[in-house]
């Protein structure tokens, strides 16, 4: 079977298109960048199944070629989070909502059996109904207003995003699953770090020296990518799915790092006093249905830290 996978070299869409190949599919992998793909072309079986195409995600139609005559299409580009925004639209909205649609508009074409979307919690959580909920699960969507007022331009992002792929797919009758991950993290195929893995190095380098009082949820990329084929493969799934190991205050995962790694020098402290607010309780029970099971968080830090030496950005 032919699958695409949109954003291939991404830290994540690596992963997927490792377990593809692995899984013997002709893979079809769009990227804006040959150049940043060079490590997709080493995985085994990419030389006589996978085959990569330049696609733009604001250029009407670039996908269509991509997408035609495919099982599946995996659509996981989109810009992450970036420390400094100084233009959400250009530097994120608009690549997330218009792009999501026009690979939409590409597979209304194509008709593929399954459509699977690499959204986010952030598309979940960021909503005051969370406060007081005993279980936050699939059926919670972020306030895009909420996250107007706070400038939280990365999870308006993803939060419209998804909820426009939604709008389009049952507008046009497409299967569509979404993915929906906490921060992922672990080992790292491609040459350029991602931006979650930087967060994990800049803890256990002492770059950063405080945390917001604020709890994450963490998860390993490995089982994402899983998260993705099971996803795709598994007749009967339907709807989002929560892919999260654990939630942690960022001070918890401060003392879990120095417990794991007390040779770097973790030097981050509460950016204030206030008391630490305490971790909501989000569910990955859905996924977990589908055949999922997580990687223990401890593990997949200690696999974090070898590929942050791999790449000599830790002795
Ligand atoms: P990466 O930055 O490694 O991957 C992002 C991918 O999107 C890259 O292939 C990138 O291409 C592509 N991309 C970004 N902007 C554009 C654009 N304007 N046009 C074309 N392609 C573009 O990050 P991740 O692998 O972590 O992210 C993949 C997906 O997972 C995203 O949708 C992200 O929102 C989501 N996600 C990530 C989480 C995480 O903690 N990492 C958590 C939850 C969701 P290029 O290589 O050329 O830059």
């Amino acid at each position: 079977k032919t699958v695409c996978v949109t954003g291939a070299s991404g830290f994540i869409a690596s992963w997927v298109v490792k377990l593809l190949l692995e899984r013997g599919y002709i893979v079809r992998g769009t990227v804006r960048n040959p150049e940043k793909s060079k490590h997709l072309l080493e995985l085994p079986g990419a030389g006589e199944r996978l085959k990569l195409v330049e696609a733009d995600l604001l250029k009407p139609g670039a996908f269509d070629s991509a997408v035609q005559g495919c099982d599946g299409v995996f659509h996981t580009a989109s810009p992450f989070f970036h420390k400094n925004v100084t233009d959400p639209d250009a530097q994120l909205i608009d690549p997330a909502v218009k792009g999501t649609l026009n690979v939409l508009e590409s597979c209304a074409k194509a008709k593929p059996r399954r459509i699977v979307l690499t959204s986010s919690v952030a598309a979940v959580s960021y909503t005051p109904k969370k406060e007081g909920a005993s279980v936050v699960d699939e059926s919670f969507f972020s306030d895009p207003d909420l996250c107007r007022k706070e400038q939280r331009w990365y999870v308006l992002s993803k939060t419209l995003a998804e909820l426009a792929a939604w709008d389009y797919v049952k507008e046009h009758n497409l299967d569509m699953v979404t993915i929906n991950p906490t921060m992922v993290i672990g080992p790292v195929l491609q040459s350029a770090m991602n931006t979650s893995t930087e967060t994990v190095l800049e803890y256990l380098n002492g770059t950063t020296k405080t945390f917001a009082n604020f709890c994450l949820g963490w998860v390993g990329v490995k089982d994402v990518a899983m998260a993705h084929i099971l996803a795709y493969e598994k007749p009967e799934a339907e709807g989002r799915y929560i892919c999260n190991e654990r939630i942690l205050h960022n001070g918890d995962v401060v003392a879990l790092m120095k417990n794991l790694f007390p040779q770097y020098p973790i030097v981050a402290k509460d950016a204030d006093d206030s008391p630490r607010v305490t971790p909501y309780n989000l569910s990955s029970e859905k996924v977990k249905k589908l055949g999922l099971n997580f990687q223990p968080l401890d593990d997949v830090l200690r696999e974090t830290v070898v590929t942050l030496k791999d790449l000599k950005h830790l002795e």
